[in-house]
Parts: structure tokens; C-alpha cells; sequence
């Protein structure tokens, strides 16, 4: 099925530039959900897969097109997995990002950089219309560690707290493509291309 349109299926605006970024090479019309009349999606599901999938049918049933849907987070070892997919509203439902960051650094106080690792998770589904049965889904991950104190402007969420080691340097002092070469939703999304580019 040759993809011409997509809508992608999240209010996100940092998510959205990544995807919009990300989806360049596939010269096809990237189109955002705000475009259409919708409800506001209910992550009810409790796993990345589970709300990425329901942010995905919402948008394809929205728009009568496909829809990608992104459910991501930071996944904490020190925290037993949180903010998991909670990561949006880990400090309250209409948490902004600074607050997010500001509880992760408190729950973290105390704890040495080698107790604070971490890593992103990425669920990418892509659903051919509303009543798809069968889904292309792709996963990423990117590992890392939580910073004591905030570093760099790129990015979003909790981006200016981690850091790959490897490269040493946080993903918010990355530019957008350095970011997207590497990311947990640059990998999703180089697998999900191979998918679909598969049919
Ligand atoms: P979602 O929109 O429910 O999937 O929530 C995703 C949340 O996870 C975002 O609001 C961020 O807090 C966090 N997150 C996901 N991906 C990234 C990233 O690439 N950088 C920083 N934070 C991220």
C-alpha cells in the first residue's frame, strides 16, 4: 500500500517536530492531529504498546486516514521502572516538563551517578485505518544516565537530564538529527519504515 498521507497522533509539540523530522525522507504529506475534530485520547492502557495503539485508532478514526501513534518514556532503575509510561504526568496530571524534571531530581537526590541510570523507551504503531487489524509496531531504547542538575536547550521533556554516557553529552545538547540518529524514537522509526516499506 503506497503511504502518501500520514497524521501523527500526538499533541506532543516536541514529539511532533521529532516525527515531522524523522518522516522527511519519506516525501510523503505528514499531517498533525490537530487538523481534526478529536477528543482528547485517554492513556488507559498500561504499557507503551497498549496507548500507542489507542492514540493511533483515535487519530485514523479522526481523520479516515493512517495514523502513527507514539507512546514513549524514562524508564528509571533506581525508581523500579517510573515514570514509565507515566512520564508525561509523572508530577500531576497538567504537569509541565519543568516539573517532571524537578521530582525526578528529588526522588533521585542522594543517589550516585553509577545508581542512576536510565533509559528511554519508544513504541511506534501504525495503523492503515481505524479497524486495522494488524498493526506495524517498532520499538526503541536508549540508554542513559540522570544528571544532578539540568544541561543543554535542544530537546524536550526530560532531555536536558539525561545523559549518553557514551557521547557524553545529554540529549538536549544534541542537535535534532544528532538526536534522531540516535534516540529511542529514531530507532523505532528507521524499523517502522523498513516495515512499511515492505508493504
Ligand atoms: P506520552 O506523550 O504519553 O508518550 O509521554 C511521553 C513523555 O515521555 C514526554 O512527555 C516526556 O516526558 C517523556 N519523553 C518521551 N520521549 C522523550 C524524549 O525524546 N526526550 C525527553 N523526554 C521524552
Amino acid at each position: 500500500m503506497p503511504l502518501e498521507q500520514l497524521v501523527l497522533a500526538s499533541g506532543n509539540a516536541g514529539k511532533l517536530k521529532e516525527l515531522a523530522h524523522l518522516l522527511k525522507p519519506l516525501h510523503m504529506t505528514v499531517r498533525s492531529q490537530a487538523e481534526f475534530d478529536m477528543a482528547p485520547v485517554e492513556e488507559t492502557g498500561l504499557t507503551f504498546v497498549e496507548n500507542a495503539l489507542l492514540k493511533a485508532r483515535a487519530a485514523a478514526a479522526a481523520s479516515d486516514l493512517p495514523a502513527l501513534g507514539d507512546d514513549s518514556g524514562l524508564v528509571v532503575d533506581a525508581l523500579d521502572g517510573a515514570p514509565g509510561i507515566y512520564s508525561a504526568r509523572f508530577a500531576g496530571p497538567d504537569a509541565a516538563d519543568e516539573d517532571n524534571n524537578r521530582l525526578l531530581l528529588e526522588r533521585l537526590d542522594g543517589l550516585p551517578l553509577e545508581r542512576r541510570n536510565a533509559h528511554f523507551h519508544c513504541c511506534l504503531v501504525m495503523l492503515r485505518t481505524a479497524e486495522d487489524p494488524a498493526p506495524l509496531i517498532a520499538t526503541g531504547t536508549w540508554h542513559g544516565q540522570i544528571l544532578e542538575a539540568p544541561r543543554g536547550q535542544g530537546g524536550f521533556g526530560y532531555d536536558p537530564l539525561f545523559l549518553d554516557p557514551k557521547l557524553g553529552v545529554t540529549a538536549a545538547e544534541l542537535t535534532m538529527t544528532e538526536k534522531a540518529r540516535i534516540s529511542h524514537r529514531g530507532q523505532a522509526l528507521t524499523a517502522l519504515i523498513e516495515r512499511i516499506k515492505e508493504g
